[in-house]
């Protein structure tokens, strides 16, 4: 089969610069990479097509003879493509490692930071509008105290695990194809503890029941969440712990309602107290405050006490007590006050009458004039 095109093999023009053949040349050994194209002999071909299109043209003295002669050019010069795969990983290695770690100094597995945690605490309506503190028992995972962490037993080194020199992998040759899986003596941990601690059996890591003092501020609501820096799950190799997320439920309150820092409550008053006006007792998050009912009331009307609300986070500021008045229709009345009140209604409607005659008699006074 003819060989093609060594600018045709990477797409790129006969004029492209350095930088330009590179970049087409990762993009092509990373399609076509053995570990992403296990036993594909078409990728296998075309991996090596192109690590040999690139050897040749990333050159400037080759790329000339390449440019002048073709083939012929390179092939009479010693150069005699890849052989196999470890040949192009080691001629290249600077590309290999950019994008698969191949060939780094990097040894054994990444630190990676703890995950974080979520605790749903309930709080009463009176716990969230003053504050409290409250001892939470999170069940955890923690970096054991006796080994550090290490997982070794004290006295005892963690080793480096020599069947892979500590990367935790291993890389198979099948053929041309190079596969790489985790280490089966360490299972790609990269390191060997031969004593493993007595207290996390070589985990390094042990369960705890952790008790952690919250202090929940007076003014959260239904869903505020606390964040506790650090207390989340252990990292790992050496990576920061994860943060613990306390996240608040506010049960309902028989008394109160809340709108954003205000409180809502109801004040029921007889309706005599609605008509004549009155003193009565307001509840609030403290000592219950006297009100001024102004006489005339209707039930449904909402007064203002300032400042009595909920405090604004972080804040010294409150929001108001807003009290809905709510007139009681007696249900059950004695004799007496049933008579009263039809004296009331018979008083009510005289007064009605008179000033429906008055009106009559200023309309007919006036169709009479
Ligand atoms: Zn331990
Ligand atoms: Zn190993």
């Amino acid at each position: 089969m003819a060989k093609r095109d060594y600018y045709e093999v990477l797409g790129v023009s006969r004029s492209a610069s350095y930088e330009e053949i590179k970049k087409a040349y990762r993009k092509l050994a990373f399609k076509y990479h053995p570990d992403r194209n296990p036993d594909d002999p078409q990728a296998e071909a075309l991996f090596k097509e192109a690590a040999e299109a690139y050897e040749v043209l990333r050159d400037p003295e080759k790329r000339a003879r390449y440019d002048q002669f073709g083939h012929e050019g390179v092939s009479d010069n010693g150069f005699q493509g890849f052989h196999s795969a470890e040949d192009i990983f080691s001629t290249f290695s600077d590309i290999f490692s950019e994008f698969f770690g191949f060939g780094s100094s990097q040894s054994g597995p990444r630190p990676r930071s703890g995950a974080d945690l979520r605790y749903n605490l309930t709080i009463s309506f009176r716990e969230a509008a003053k504050g409290t503190e409250v001892d939470l028992n999170i069940p955890k995972r923690e970096t054991c105290d006796r080994c550090q962490g290490t997982g070794a037993e004290p006295g005892h080194r963690v080793e480096t695990c020599a069947h892979c020199q500590g990367s935790g992998q291993v890389y198979r040759s099948q053929g041309f194809f190079r596969v790489s899986m985790p280490c089966p003596v360490c299972h790609g941990q990269g390191t060997i503890i031969s004593h493993p601690c007595s207290k996390c059996r070589g985990r390094g890591i042990v369960n705890v029941k952790k008790k952690i003092k919250v202090r929940v501020p007076a003014g959260v609501d239904n869903g505020s969440r606390l964040r506790l820096r650090g207390e989340g799950e252990p990292g790992e190799h050496g990576g920061p712990p994860g943060d613990l997320y306390v996240v608040i439920y506010v049960q309902e309150d028989d008394v109160f309602k809340r709108h954003g820092q205000d409180l809502i409550t109801q004040v029921e008053i007889s309706f005599v107290q609605a008509a004549l006006g009155a003193k009565v007792e307001v509840p609030t998050l403290d000592e219950p405050v006297p009100m001024e009912i102004p006489k005339g009331t209707q039930s449904g009307k909402i007064f203002k006490l300032k400042g009595l609300g909920l405090p604004y986070l972080g804040s010294t500021q409150h929001g108001d007590l807003l009290v809905e008045v709510i007139v009681k229709t007696p249900t059950r009345l004695t004799k007496k006050q049933v008579e009263l009140l039809r004296e009331f209604e018979r008083l009510e409607q005289e007064k009605v009458g008179s000033k429906v005659k008055s009106f009559f008699k200023k309309v007919i006074g006036d169709t009479d004039n």
